[in-house]
């Protein structure tokens, strides 16, 4: 297969892969944006839980969050709270029911599929993936929204001996825990050798 005719065929690949995932989510009873909206507050940190980061997050509009958070609040599914020392600034929790809602989510099957692939494979999608999104959030000038521990600004046990670590943010000046250095930030800036997520 010649070069066009195979990065024709995976545009068009994952066009169709996005397209069948959404069309599966309108068979449940929320709508993509609120799939979007609740699988964001499940992975996104401390820093990162409010309505104008998960704006950036899809790159929606401020009526579109508002709309889909004011949705998900009335089903029950997230709760808002005030920011602690600051009454002007809210933040987003997924609340029992949300978190158990999460386990119907239709974009698990792709996970299913993913875990099938040879290691070999996994590894070369997951590269190709990150550098084909780094491209466009380049372009676009958004905010990467990467994992935690690939952030220029995290420390590998830079907070060793505080309790809350043992990672540490060199930004807000805060211990991470392993489970902190997994999450995705809105103020996550690439590492040399990270891109993107
Ligand atoms: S290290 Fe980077 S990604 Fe992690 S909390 Fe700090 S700014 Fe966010």
């Amino acid at each position: 297969m010649d070069p066009f005719t195979q990065t024709f065929d995976i545009a068009a690949l994952l066009e169709r892969i996005a397209r069948l995932m959404r069309s599966a989510e309108h068979e449940t009873k929320l709508n993509p944006a609120q799939w979007e909206a609740l699988r964001y507050l499940a992975r996104c940190n401390r820093y990162s839980n409010s309505p104008g980061a998960l704006k950036d997050y899809l790159a929606a509009t401020k009526g579109t969050i508002s709309q889909t958070l004011m949705a998900l609040e009335r089903k029950g599914l997230i709760e808002k709270t005030n920011r602690a020392g600051d009454r002007r600034s809210v933040a987003l929790a997924l609340t029992a029911t949300g978190s158990k809602t999460l386990s119907w989510d239709p974009w698990q099957r792709l996970e299913v599929y993913v875990k099938e692939l040879a290691p070999e494979h996994r590894r070369a999608l997951l590269t190709a993936l990150r550098a084909i999104l780094g491209q466009e959030i380049a372009r676009t000038r958004l905010k990467s929204f990467g994992r935690c521990r690939r952030c220029r600004h995290f420390e590998l046990n830079g907070a060793s001996n505080d309790p809350s670590g043992p990672h540490r943010c060199n930004l807000f000046r805060s211990p991470l825990n392993a489970g902190d250095a997994e999450r995705i930030c809105a103020a996550h800036e690439p590492g040399s050798t990270s891109p993107a997520a």
